[in-house]
């Protein structure tokens, strides 16, 4: 496919494009008359699966050309971009260290923590209050320690939202363009979880730098819409500053926040219940963390008109498979409601 603009280097490790599904089970059951279709993100891989990949093609190709050695990120214990680095520094013969946040309960070494293991990846564990004072002085050492040690990292900040990461979705809005046109959709709500906010920038600037009929509409899993919607604007500044073939263009993301729940990482039983049922419905698996919240707060728009004047929804699924596994007991009691 011809692109609309220059992309800066990047691997080919995301196996896409991927399917646009619909769900037509689901839209009967919560969409009366409209379209619910799911853009599978989740299919990018097996192990090395979901959104932080399209973000990972562009950094480890960064990476690459500028001769760093290793690949240093940070994230919750659990997190899948943790997991995704952990996997394509193997790929690649990098090394990887990570800077995990301790979750509440004890570490469980199950989902992504284990695969993170399983791929060689090196890994320091903080408190929550340890990761907010002193994560920026971690990541100055382990710098120079790593470009002594003749390793030289380059750092990846949290969900690999940054100024490179941010392409990852931009690229998938020109894929996006193709999925219109292919199933005749005229114009549809763009649906997503958003955490760092690397998704939503790239998704909202990709839709607005190509005039795609497409609104983009982000739930939190995590602080709230202001946070976002100001996290958004600089990130996209960021990414102005440091490459001239982005247009000059003002950003207007839209965030809905009914659907962060009590916390990062945590989740409500109707949100537990709305997996399982998902899972029996369609046979797509949704995580507790992202993906299975953010589509409750679709679905609580849906109830109240919020997309009155759309036919169609695409809803990203942005992956988060093996973050199910740390929550096994809420998993197995809403299977068991649900029998
Ligand atoms: C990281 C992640 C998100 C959020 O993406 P951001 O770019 O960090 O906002 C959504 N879903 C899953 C499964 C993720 O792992």
């Amino acid at each position: 496919m011809l692109s609309l603009i220059k992309y800066p280097p990047r691997l080919d490790l995301a196996r896409i494009p991927t399917p646009l599904q619909l769900l037509s089970r689901a839209s009967d059951k919560w969409c009366a008359g409209k379209r619910l279709w799911m853009k599978r993100d989740d299919l990018t891989g097996s192990a090395l699966t979901g959104n932080k990949i399209r973000k990972l093609e562009f950094i480890a190709a960064h990476a690459l050309e500028r001769g760093f050695k290793t690949l240093v990120t940070c994230g919750g214990v659990q997190s899948n971009h943790c997991r995704a680095t952990a996997l394509v520094a193997a790929q690649l013969g990098l090394d990887c260290h990570l800077v995990l946040r301790a979750d509440d309960g004890p570490e469980q070494n199950t989902g992504n923590f284990m695969l993170d293991q399983l791929a060689g990846a090196t890994f320091e564990i903080l408190s929550a209050k340890e990761w907010t004072s002193q994560l920026k002085a971690i990541y100055a050492r382990l710098q120079s320690e790593l470009a002594e040690a003749g390793r030289p990292a380059l750092m990846i900040p949290t969900g690999g939202s940054d100024s490179l990461g941010v392409w990852g979705y931009i690229a998938a809005t020109e894929e996006l363009r193709g999925d219109l046109n292919e199933h005749g959709i005229q114009r549809a709500a763009l649906t997503l979880a958003t955490g760092s906010a690397g998704t939503q920038t790239g998704l909202t600037a990709g839709v607005a730098m190509f005039d795609l009929p497409l609104d983009v509409v982000a739930y939190a899993v995590c602080d709230d819409s202001d946070w976002f919607n100001r996290r958004v604007a600089r990130d996209w500044q960021a990414s102005l500053a440091r490459w001239p073939q982005l247009p000059r263009i003002e950003l207007l993301p839209k965030t809905r926040d009914h659907s962060v729940g009590p916390g990062y990482g945590l989740a409500d039983a109707p949100v537990y219940e709305l997996i399982a049922e998902l899972t029996r419905l369609e046979g797509v698996v949704l995580d507790p963390v992202y993906t299975g919240k953010a589509f409750h707060g679709l679905l609580a728009d849906l109830r109240e008109g919020f997309y009155r004047d759309v036919d169609d929804i695409i809803f990203v699924h942005t992956g988060g498979v093996f973050g199910l596994f740390a929550h096994e007991p809420q998993l197995m009691s809403a299977a068991s409601a649900a029998r």
